[in-house]
Protein backbone atom coordinates (compact mmCIF):
# COMPACT_ATOMS: atom_id res chain seq x y z
CA UNK A 1 0.00 0.00 0.00
CA UNK A 2 1.45 3.00 -0.65
CA UNK A 3 2.39 5.44 2.45
CA UNK A 4 3.89 8.91 1.81
CA UNK A 5 5.42 10.78 5.18
CA UNK A 6 3.79 13.97 5.36
CA UNK A 7 5.81 17.44 6.24
CA UNK A 8 4.07 19.20 9.21
CA UNK A 9 2.55 22.07 7.63
CA UNK A 10 0.74 23.32 10.69
CA UNK A 11 1.83 21.77 14.77
CA UNK A 12 -1.23 20.20 17.17
CA UNK A 13 0.38 22.92 19.63
CA UNK A 14 -0.10 26.06 16.96
CA UNK A 15 -3.75 24.09 15.84
CA UNK A 16 -4.34 23.85 19.52
CA UNK A 17 -3.07 27.55 20.69
CA UNK A 18 -5.62 28.70 17.29
CA UNK A 19 -8.43 27.29 18.53
CA UNK A 20 -8.63 28.59 21.94
CA UNK A 21 -8.31 32.22 20.04
CA UNK A 22 -11.24 30.99 17.96
CA UNK A 23 -13.15 29.62 20.87
CA UNK A 24 -13.07 33.00 22.92
CA UNK A 25 -14.44 34.76 19.88
CA UNK A 26 -17.24 32.55 19.99
CA UNK A 27 -18.06 32.90 23.44
CA UNK A 28 -17.52 36.81 23.47
CA UNK A 29 -20.21 36.40 20.20
CA UNK A 30 -22.77 34.68 21.70
CA UNK A 31 -22.50 35.10 25.18
CA UNK A 32 -25.64 34.56 26.94
CA UNK A 33 -27.50 32.49 24.25
CA UNK A 34 -26.97 28.51 22.95
CA UNK A 35 -25.06 27.80 19.60
CA UNK A 36 -25.54 24.79 17.50
CA UNK A 37 -22.44 23.28 15.62
CA UNK A 38 -22.86 21.51 12.45
CA UNK A 39 -20.27 19.65 12.10
CA UNK A 40 -19.66 19.23 7.82
CA UNK A 41 -18.29 15.26 7.74
CA UNK A 42 -16.17 13.93 7.37
CA UNK A 43 -13.07 16.59 7.41
CA UNK A 44 -14.37 18.80 10.16
CA UNK A 45 -14.99 16.21 12.81
CA UNK A 46 -11.44 16.61 14.48
CA UNK A 47 -11.53 20.45 14.47
CA UNK A 48 -15.17 20.50 15.71
CA UNK A 49 -14.58 17.92 18.42
CA UNK A 50 -11.55 20.06 19.81
CA UNK A 51 -13.65 23.51 19.28
CA UNK A 52 -16.62 22.79 21.14
CA UNK A 53 -14.51 21.55 24.02
CA UNK A 54 -13.28 25.06 24.26
CA UNK A 55 -16.54 26.78 24.01
CA UNK A 56 -18.20 27.91 27.73
CA UNK A 57 -21.67 28.70 26.00
CA UNK A 58 -24.87 25.97 26.32
CA UNK A 59 -23.82 24.10 22.66
CA UNK A 60 -25.43 21.89 20.76
CA UNK A 61 -24.11 19.42 18.06
CA UNK A 62 -25.04 18.41 14.69
CA UNK A 63 -23.62 16.91 11.25
CA UNK A 64 -24.18 17.08 7.48
CA UNK A 65 -22.36 15.43 4.93
CA UNK A 66 -21.67 17.11 1.06
CA UNK A 67 -20.77 15.37 -1.90
CA UNK A 68 -17.24 15.26 -1.64
CA UNK A 69 -14.02 15.38 -3.96
CA UNK A 70 -14.42 11.60 -3.42
CA UNK A 71 -10.75 9.80 -4.00
CA UNK A 72 -9.81 13.23 -5.93
CA UNK A 73 -7.30 16.16 -5.39
CA UNK A 74 -9.89 18.98 -7.65
CA UNK A 75 -13.55 19.79 -6.91
CA UNK A 76 -16.41 18.09 -8.94
CA UNK A 77 -18.19 21.55 -8.77
CA UNK A 78 -21.15 19.55 -7.91
CA UNK A 79 -22.54 19.82 -4.34
CA UNK A 80 -25.10 17.63 -2.93
CA UNK A 81 -26.64 17.34 0.47
CA UNK A 82 -25.65 13.81 1.98
CA UNK A 83 -26.84 13.78 5.30
CA UNK A 84 -28.88 16.66 6.85
CA UNK A 85 -29.21 17.85 10.33
CA UNK A 86 -31.47 16.48 12.44
CA UNK A 87 -33.38 19.37 14.68
CA UNK A 88 -34.53 22.67 13.47
CA UNK A 89 -32.78 25.69 12.79
CA UNK A 90 -35.52 27.99 12.73
CA UNK A 91 -34.54 30.92 15.16
CA UNK A 92 -30.58 29.22 16.56
CA UNK A 93 -27.57 30.86 16.70
CA UNK A 94 -26.25 28.04 14.11
CA UNK A 95 -21.92 27.90 13.47
CA UNK A 96 -21.05 26.38 10.74
CA UNK A 97 -17.92 23.76 11.46
CA UNK A 98 -15.84 23.17 8.37
CA UNK A 99 -12.48 22.47 7.73
CA UNK A 100 -11.20 23.87 4.95
CA UNK A 101 -12.24 26.62 2.12
CA UNK A 102 -10.70 25.42 -1.56
CA UNK A 103 -13.25 27.09 -4.25
CA UNK A 104 -15.95 27.94 -1.50
CA UNK A 105 -18.23 26.37 -3.53
CA UNK A 106 -19.09 24.02 -0.77
CA UNK A 107 -19.64 26.26 1.46
CA UNK A 108 -21.62 28.53 -0.79
CA UNK A 109 -24.10 26.00 -0.99
CA UNK A 110 -24.52 25.11 2.26
CA UNK A 111 -24.73 28.48 3.51
CA UNK A 112 -27.60 29.13 1.01
CA UNK A 113 -29.51 26.06 2.40
CA UNK A 114 -29.27 26.82 5.93
CA UNK A 115 -30.54 30.39 5.27
CA UNK A 116 -33.20 29.38 3.87
CA UNK A 117 -34.79 27.54 7.51
CA UNK A 118 -35.32 30.93 9.05
CA UNK A 119 -32.15 30.48 11.78
CA UNK A 120 -31.15 33.50 14.09
CA UNK A 121 -27.48 33.78 12.83
CA UNK A 122 -25.48 31.45 10.54
CA UNK A 123 -21.69 32.21 11.27
CA UNK A 124 -18.95 30.11 9.71
CA UNK A 125 -15.79 28.68 11.29
CA UNK A 126 -13.17 27.41 8.81
CA UNK A 127 -9.66 25.50 10.43
CA UNK A 128 -7.78 26.02 6.66
CA UNK A 129 -8.31 28.51 4.01
CA UNK A 130 -6.85 28.46 0.36
CA UNK A 131 -7.20 31.94 -0.76
CA UNK A 132 -5.72 30.49 -4.63
CA UNK A 133 -8.33 28.79 -5.81
CA UNK A 134 -11.65 30.64 -4.42
CA UNK A 135 -13.83 31.51 -6.80
CA UNK A 136 -16.80 31.34 -4.50
CA UNK A 137 -16.36 33.99 -1.97
CA UNK A 138 -17.84 33.57 1.45
CA UNK A 139 -16.96 35.36 4.86
CA UNK A 140 -15.05 33.14 7.32
CA UNK A 141 -16.56 34.76 10.86
CA UNK A 142 -13.95 31.97 12.77
CA UNK A 143 -10.47 31.28 10.75
CA UNK A 144 -8.20 28.97 11.73
CA UNK A 145 -5.20 29.46 9.36
CA UNK A 146 -5.10 30.73 5.43
CA UNK A 147 -2.87 28.63 3.87
CA UNK A 148 -0.52 28.21 0.36
CA UNK A 149 -2.26 26.33 -2.65
CA UNK A 150 -1.16 23.15 -1.62
CA UNK A 151 -3.38 19.55 -0.98
CA UNK A 152 -3.82 19.31 3.13
CA UNK A 153 -3.90 16.05 4.92
CA UNK A 154 -4.45 14.96 8.45
CA UNK A 155 -6.46 16.98 11.39
CA UNK A 156 -9.46 15.07 10.42
CA UNK A 157 -8.55 15.83 6.48
CA UNK A 158 -7.91 12.71 4.16
CA UNK A 159 -6.34 11.89 0.74
CA UNK A 160 -8.31 9.08 -0.47
CA UNK A 161 -10.10 8.38 2.58
CA UNK A 162 -6.65 8.28 4.55
CA UNK A 163 -4.51 10.11 7.08
CA UNK A 164 -7.23 11.86 9.06
CA UNK A 165 -5.74 10.24 12.14
CA UNK A 166 -2.83 12.63 12.05
CA UNK A 167 -2.88 15.32 14.93
CA UNK A 168 -0.99 17.92 12.91
CA UNK A 169 -1.79 19.65 9.34
CA UNK A 170 0.42 18.21 6.95
CA UNK A 171 1.60 18.55 3.24
CA UNK A 172 2.53 15.47 0.97
CA UNK A 173 5.61 16.39 -0.90
CA UNK A 174 6.41 13.74 -4.67
CA UNK A 175 8.91 11.73 -3.16
CA UNK A 176 8.77 11.06 0.08
P1 LIG B 1 -14.50 23.71 -2.03
O1 LIG B 1 -15.94 23.49 -2.33
O2 LIG B 1 -14.24 24.91 -1.14
O3 LIG B 1 -13.66 23.74 -3.27
O4 LIG B 1 -13.98 22.42 -1.32
C1 LIG B 1 -14.19 22.18 0.02
C2 LIG B 1 -13.93 20.72 0.34
O5 LIG B 1 -12.91 20.16 -0.52
C3 LIG B 1 -13.38 20.61 1.73
O6 LIG B 1 -14.41 20.48 2.67
C4 LIG B 1 -12.51 19.37 1.64
O7 LIG B 1 -13.27 18.22 1.86
C5 LIG B 1 -12.01 19.35 0.19
N1 LIG B 1 -10.66 19.92 0.07
C6 LIG B 1 -10.31 21.10 -0.49
N2 LIG B 1 -8.98 21.30 -0.41
C7 LIG B 1 -8.48 20.23 0.22
C8 LIG B 1 -7.16 19.86 0.63
O8 LIG B 1 -6.14 20.54 0.44
N3 LIG B 1 -7.04 18.66 1.28
C9 LIG B 1 -8.10 17.85 1.53
N4 LIG B 1 -7.85 16.71 2.18
N5 LIG B 1 -9.36 18.17 1.16
C10 LIG B 1 -9.53 19.35 0.52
Amino acid sequence: MEQFNPDVLISEDEISLRLDELAKAINQDFAGEEVVLICVLKGAFMFCSDLMKKISLPVKLEFMQLSSYGDKMSSSGNVKVMLDVTGSIKGKNVIVIEDIVDTGLTLKTLLEILKKRDPKAVKLASLLYKPARNTHPVDIDYLGFEIEDKFVIGYGLDYAGRYRELPYIGVINAGN
